[in-house]
């Protein structure tokens, strides 16, 4: 529309012009032709300068001044366009540093863990006397440097686990699989540290017998290892560690499991609840019972719930204890 106006506006000057030069002698023209010749001349290059002028808002600077409403807002869309475009470029400098981040991160990871392994079987095979007697003292000394070995490998794992995670975004092997026996598998890993630390574990099983459900069975059992691991770690010796299965919306119109993780630890401070998801996020209660941590576990948790196209949520109570759900959506395929 606007350019049709212009295009007209244009002949009709252009047409003035033409017509002038060609009928008139301007030895004879009087006072008022030559003043429109003048002002068609003076439109012709006036229209393109406000063309300029528009497209630098002048237009839109003039209207409002005079107070027009919808100025308000263009003004403010410009002005929202411009932040836009400015966390754009920010956000794509980011993501850069992100990267080089990660990579930093998967590399390091990867030249600690050979080593590591390495310090905490010297420490074992000691400990176990295969290289001559220990005495007590000794032992309760290597016993130490084991566990400590243990922790720092955990979080190099963490490290590792995130990175195969920001790799393969996207990348979901989904198969039928048995939750059941993925949760045994789990726990199965867990028996030692459980047994140490007097924990009492308990497995709820779904009310139905259970189909086989979509997922991806290692991705699943990276999420419900990094629960088991929070769990245990941030419970007493002597505490309970429930791991539940609810299969009430199996058969509704959005089908969908629930898988808990509930502990009777040290809980999560309110104030604090909020930031738990967040990379590297500790809580400061959780800093004096493991000193060590990476703080990326629940990270990756969510990542991995999201990944399945479900969500995790919690409920906990500081000293009391804490209860992970992870919601997936459960397509079933029988075999
Ligand atoms: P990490 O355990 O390595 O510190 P996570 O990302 O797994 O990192 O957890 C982040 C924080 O959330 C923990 O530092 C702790 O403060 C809190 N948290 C997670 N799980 C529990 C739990 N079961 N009980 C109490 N606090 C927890």
């Amino acid at each position: 529309m606007r350019s049709a106006i212009i295009f007209w506006y244009y002949i009709v000057i252009a047409l003035i012009v033409i017509v002038s030069l060609v009928f008139v002698d301007f030895s004879q023209i009087n006072q008022t032709v030559r003043l429109v010749l003048v002002l068609a001349l003076v439109l012709l290059v006036a229209n393109p300068l406000l063309q300029v002028w528009v497209t630098k808002g002048g237009e839109t600077r003039l209207r409002h001044i005079l107070g027009d409403p919808n100025v308000e807002l263009q003004l403010r869309a410009q002005e929202v366009e411009k932040q836009m475009e400015k966390l754009r470029t920010e956000n794509e400098h980011l993501k850069e540093l992100d990267k080089g981040k990660s990579e930093f991160v998967a590399m390091t990871a990867h030249q600690l863990r050979t080593p590591l392994s390495a310090i905490k079987w010297t420490f074992h095979m000691i400990t176990n006397g295969d290289l001559g007697p220990v005495t007590p003292e000794q032992r309760s000394f290597l016993d130490k440097g084991y566990a400590e070995a243990e922790k720092v490998i955990t979080v190099v794992n963490d490290w590792l686990n995130l990175d195969y995670l920001e790799a393969n975004r996207g990348k979901y092997q989904m198969v039928p699989s048995d939750i059941s026996e993925l949760i045994d598998g789990v726990v199965f890993e867990f028996n030692e540290r459980l047994r140490n630390k007097n924990i009492n574990m308990i497995v709820e099983r779904p009310k139905n017998n259970m189909p086989k459900i979509m997922i991806d069975p290692i991705k699943f059992s990276m999420l419900m290892e990094n629960l088991m691991d929070n769990a245990l770690k941030y419970t007493s010796p002597g505490g309970k560690i429930i791991i539940g299965v609810n299969d009430d919306q199996l058969n509704s119109a959005k089908p969908e499991i629930e898988v808990k993780v509930a502990d009777s630890g040290i809980g999560i401070p309110k104030a604090e609840q909020e930031k738990i998801f967040q990379q590297f996020f500790r809580s400061s209660n959780a800093t004096a019972v493991a000193p060590r941590g990476s703080g990326l576990g629940l990270y990756i948790v969510k990542q991995l719930a999201e990944g399945h196209g479900g969500k995790v949520r919690f409920e906990s109570e500081e000293g009391k204890g804490t209860t992970f759900f992870v919601t997936i959506p459960a397509e079933t395929k029988k075999v």
